[in-house]
């Protein structure tokens, strides 16, 4: 099957030829025709499908550039979404001289947006808000309106769009064609598609409903052990991936969570909806030029986001519902790539879990993290090739011979001395992750995990602080983490005045507080209120956020 079939003109071919698709996509095959002839459409397909172009190649075909007024509306439920939108509408209209397309959104400057409708804009790709407000004002007028297009109309019904969407339907000419797209079909999009679509070529693709794509390979990992923050280090190291985006629960999460990516080295930032638009679009910018590899990102601002590179995406943070997971896995195995989604789940969200394969028609596999182990020999593996990677450079003399006669004056072999700068590279890092010895045998480290957890109940080691021993706490207690270490400057007191201050607790409550490089520990009673809880997270001592969590 190739787009010559499909009865385009030739100016659109050169687009497509262009942009380097070769063949249609199966829902690019169906819509296209359909669309040319001017029915009605109602495609249920999954994000990565290629909607765009199925329905904006046909549609483009059907414009006339000499009429200078919106003839092709396309809404969409984020302003990200309507300006992804409407690039690649220009990319395809790129043979199309006259045709021009204007994306309209809410935090986009007016006066932009009404100089390009006043110059006869003839496509029109906005956010159901943004375009009310325009037709409201009169600087949008539908009534040459040729097509309108419900783009991933499932979303802009989940964020709340629904009755403004059916505003703008209420208003459009009669014989206005409409292209209905929705990754899952509630029964409120199922009713608009009843009331408004006129016979309608109905496409479902990939079995309909919230099924996912078959390039991504769907994991999960039962949150223990470990923190999550680890374990994703662990797994961005362990695994092959070009970009990544990680999702977290609130806008809060996303810049503390990125902070901390940054502080291990990863080049990540956060995307959420309190970064002004300009910002947003920057970021995304960014990890699309390979500036940056990580975005940790809301639901809401990363919906619809069409980043090729992306191979992993993590479900940090639970979504709230499956339908919300479906579309955030499905900002990897874009354009026919696979990827790879991985879902951290805690325990009391297994159920959550399950209502995701329910949903998706598909299992999960349970995955282990990448043990230490496994990484230090990556590491040890990635030093090996570096080392043997750097004589390979042309310009080597110079050392050599500088080697030679250090080697001489300090009387040393060579040998020694690659030592020392072995030393010297990882000063401050080491090679070598520490949670086990790494040379001990099996059998001894086995023995050992659990008794090295309990040292760390047991007072000892010189920055530690001991329960009052009159003041016994009542009720269990248990450890907890806080992300302010040695390198932020704590001590202990500064430790045991913010947690008594904050959570209202007697310092007889505060148990032993070790600190340790980046985070340091502290025994409080097991029996916290969510309140405690959420303000001993929020607290800042040294200026960090603790983020207390149960270790
Ligand atoms: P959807 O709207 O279904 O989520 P998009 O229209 O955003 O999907 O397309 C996803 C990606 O696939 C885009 O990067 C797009 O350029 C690419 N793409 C679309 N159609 C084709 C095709 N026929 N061949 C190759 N790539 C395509
Ligand atoms: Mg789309």
């Amino acid at each position: 099957m190739s787009f010559d079939t499909l009865g385009l003109p030739e100016s659109l071919l050169g687009a497509i030829a262009r942009l380097g698709f070769e063949t249609p996509s199966p829902i690019q095959e169906r819509s296209i025709p359909a669309l040319l002839e001017g029915r009605d459409l109602l495609g249920q397909a999954q994000t990565g499908t290629g909607k765009t172009a199925a329905f904006g190649l046909p549609l483009l075909a059907r414009l006339d550039p000499q009429l200078k007024a919106p003839q092709m509306l396309v809404l969409a439920p984020t302003r990200e979404l309507a300006l992804q939108v409407a690039e690649a509408l220009e990319t395809f209209a790129y043979g199309l001289p006259g045709i021009t397309v204007t994306p309209i959104y809410g935090g986009g400057g007016y006066r932009d947006q009404l100089r390009a409708l006043k110059s006869g804009s003839q496509v029109i790709v906005g956010t159901p808000g943004r375009v009310m407000d325009h037709m409201e004002r009169g600087s949008l007028r539908l009534d040459q309106l040729r097509a309108l297009v419900l783009d991933e109309a499932d979303e802009m019904l989940r964020m709340g769009f629904i009755d403004d969407v059916r505003w703008v339907l209420e208003r459009t000419p009669a014989a206005c064609q409409l292209a209905l797209f929705s990754a899952t079909m509630p029964p409120a999009i199922k009713t608009i598609a009843d009331q408004h679509l006129k016979s309608p070529e109905w496409i479902r693709i990939d079995g309909g409903a919230a099924s996912t794509g078959e390039r991504i390979r769907q994991r999960y990992w039962p949150v223990a052990g470990i923190n999550k923050l680890d374990a994703l280090c662990r797994i961005l190291e362990a695994e092959r991936h070009d970009g990544v985006i990680v999702f977290a629960r609130t806008k809060q999460a996303t810049i503390n969570l990125a902070e901390q990516l940054q502080g291990r080295g990863f080049r990540a930032e956060a995307l959420n909806g309190d970064m002004p638009q300009a910002q947003r679009e920057t970021t995304v910018a960014r990890l699309r030029e390979h500036r940056i590899d990580l975005l940790v990102a809301t639901d809401v601002v990363a919906r619809g986001l069409d980043v090729p590179r992306i191979t992993h995406v993590f479900n940090y943070d639970m979504p709230t519902d499956p339908e919300a997971y479906v579309h955030r896995i499905g900002r990897t195995g874009r354009a026919g790539r696979d990827g790879e989604a991985i879902l951290f789940v805690a325990r009391r969200e297994q159920g959550l879990l399950r209502g995701i394969e329910r949903t998706t028609g598909q299992r999960l596999t349970m995955m282990d993290l990448p043990s230490v182990d496994d990484l230090n020999q990556r590491r040890r593996d990635a030093f090996r090739d570096r080392l043997s990677g750097a004589l390979k450079h042309a310009e080597t003399d110079a050392n050599r011979a500088l080697l030679a006669e250090l080697s001489q004056e300090l009387e040393l072999p060579a040998e020694d001395l690659a030592v020392a700068l072995a030393t010297l590279m990882f000063e401050k890092e080491p090679l070598f992750l520490k949670a086990v010895p790494v040379r001990a045998p099996r059998e001894m480290r086995e023995a050992r995990e659990p008794r090295a957890k309990q040292g760390d109940r047991k007072p000892a080691g010189k920055r530690e602080r001991k329960a009052g021993k009159a003041a016994r706490p009542a009720g269990p207690m248990k450890i907890y983490r806080v992300a302010v270490g040695e390198t932020h400057g704590v001590r202990p007191g500064n430790l045991v005045g913010a947690i008594a201050n904050e959570a209202g607790l007697s310092s007889a409550q505060i148990g032993v507080i070790r600190i340790h490089q980046d985070h340091s520990t502290v025994q409080l009673p097991e029996a916290l209120s969510a309140k405690q809880l959420h303000q001993l997270r929020t607290a800042r001592v040294c200026q960090k956020m603790l983020e207390l969590e149960v270790v």
